[in-house]
């Protein structure tokens, strides 16, 4: 059976895909994109390319549904979410095969990502019950203070390809809860997944309107629209810190509320206490989890000289086990890169590290003259000079810096942009609590490699971007407070 007569027999199960889309608000056009399997090169889909008069038209419906939306009460919010969260458990299977086609990561990652979106669905059914306001003591006693929390409006909504499913559900599940109505665009290469969410969300019962899927090839276009249109009072983004910055300029016209979540370089710190077995499992995880193309991707890897030769030896043997190819195959844990520019950037920084005296340990190399596989990487004797040093890499290539002095390490691992995620083992307690305060990161995680939670506030600081994803923090991105004073008592 090829791949694509997989995915029709997925989507078969599920519904006809053309039903899903339209369910969700996709219209037909003339011009159509496609979408490809990055494992193979094979045509998937051609959709429709929506305009960005067709953009406007979606955010009119969102518009004309959110009085509704907004007048029912928590519970019959909460009920719906609950229906479209068993509906996403339900059809995991087909969600994960979806993804894995036309995303490329191995089955096992993409049901494990299915589980994490169907997981902020269901945090968030529970959220939507527990909206409280406020009574605030007031300074006389003919007066009474109080705040409510109300939904925002319309949020506009952009996706990137790398969790196609699990970012989707980290917009769209908050916004619902809080009574927001939403449009959105997934990435053009990873658009199919979306539409079956979407179509999953009709069929638990969202109103029409309520949730709107924009399908396009032209990603500014589409910006442009949510972000001048006065009915979109919130732009949610999860992408590179580049478009984030044009998207903000883009809404500050209009003062919009921006969320944004964007790129990363987090340093991933082993100091001369550490566990090293459990270093290794979490530079493993932190590192190839996604094939590295995570926006908490360890990027650079420092470790202290009492166990740099150690920590490099186990972790490059670990890493040669890896095994890449077409993500179906159970064996194989890491599947292709998105695309041949994402490729072309992992060559670069092998070139631009070896170059200037770096040696690599395994890997380094692009897998077969076509597609888009590379094998997992470790790069040692690396120094701050050189690329893979400075910039997001996005793919299977670990780069190892050695360091003496562990008060110098933090002012390096500080010394970016940008301020997702970190990472360190060590087991002194005091060094501990004081490195753990001292990295200018959103997200530390301590002894672990994998702290991404439904329950936990997800984001970043500095050029890693704004507000939280997750948690009770993540609702009140879409909340806005109202101060009522009311008096003559
Ligand atoms: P990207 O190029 O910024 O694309 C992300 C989304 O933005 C896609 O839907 C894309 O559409 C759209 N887009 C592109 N240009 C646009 C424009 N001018 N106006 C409006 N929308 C536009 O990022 P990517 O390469 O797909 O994703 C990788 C980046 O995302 C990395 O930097 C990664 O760190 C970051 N990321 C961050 C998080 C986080 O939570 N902080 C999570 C995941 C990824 P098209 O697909 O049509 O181009």
């Amino acid at each position: 059976m090829t791949l694509t007569q997989a995915l029709k027999k997925h989507i078969k199960n599920t519904k006809r895909f053309g039903d899903l889309a339209a369910a969700a608000g996709v219209v037909e056009t003339a011009r159509r994109f496609p979408v490809h399997n990055p494992s193979t090169g094979e045509l998937l889909a051609e959709l429709p390319d929506m305009q960005a008069s067709d953009v406007a038209l979606a955010i009119d419906r969102a518009d004309a549904a959110r009085e509704r939306w907004a007048g029912l009460t928590a519970r019959e919010r909460s009920d719906i979410l609950w229906r479209w969260h068993q509906l996403i458990v339900d059809h995991i299977d087909d969600l994960a095969a979806i993804l894995t086609c036309e995303m490329g990561k191995p089955l096992a990652e993409a049901k494990s990502e299915i589980s994490h979106a169907a997981a902020y669905v269901r945090w968030y059914a529970e959220e939507a019950n527990r909206i409280y306001g406020e009574t605030i003591p007031a300074p006389s006693t003919d007066r009474r203070l109080l705040v409510i929390k109300q939904p925002v409006g319309v949020v506009g909504a952009i996706t990137p390809w790398n969790f196609p499913a699990s970012m989707v559900a980290r917009k769209i599940a908050p916004a619902l809860a809080a009574g927001c109505t939403i449009v959105l665009k997934p990435a053009q290469q990873t658009p199919l997944v979306a539409g079956a969410m979407f179509g999953l969300a009709r069929m638990a019962g969202f109103p029409e309107g309520v949730l709107n899927l924009i399908y396009a090839s032209d990603g500014d276009a589409v910006g442009k629209e949510l972000c001048s249109n006065p009915k979109v009072r919130k732009i949610s983004f999860t992408g590179s810190t580049e478009v984030g910055r044009l998207l903000m300029r883009q809404s500050s016209d209009q003062i919009k509320r921006i969320s944004f979540e964007l790129g990363g370089n987090a340093p991933f710190i082993v100091f001369d206490d550490a566990d090293i077995d459990a270093a290794v499992d979490g530079a493993i995880q932190a590192k190839f989890r996604n094939g590295g193309q995570t926006c908490v991707s360890a990027n650079r890897i420092y470790v202290q000289a009492g166990v740099y030769h150690l920590f490099s030896e186990r972790f490059a043997e670990r890493v040669r086990r890896l095994q890449v190819g077409d993500g179906f195959k159970p064996d194989n844990a890491i599947g292709p890169l998105i695309d041949s520019h994402a490729l072309a950037k992992i060559e670069a920084h092998v070139d631009d590290a070896v170059k200037k005296g770096a040696t690599v340990r395994c890997g380094g190399r692009r897998i077969g003259a076509k597609g888009t596989f590379f094998e997992p990487t470790v790069i040692t004797n690396v120094v701050g000079s050189m690329r893979i040093a400075q910039e997001e890499t996005f793919g299977p290539l670990a780069p190892i810096i050695r360091f003496e002095d562990p008060e110098q390490v933090i002012r390096k691992a500080n010394d970016t942009i940008y301020g997702l995620a970190a990472y360190f083992y060590a087991s002194n307690l005091k060094r501990v609590w004081r490195v753990a305060e001292a990295l200018e990161y959103g997200m530390v995680g301590i002894n672990t490699g994998r702290m991404s939670s439904e329950a936990a506030p997800f984001g970043g600081i500095k050029q890693s971007g704004i507000g939280r994803e997750g948690s009770r923090h993540g609702l009140e991105d879409y909340l806005e407070m109202k101060y009522l004073c009311m008096g003559g008592l």
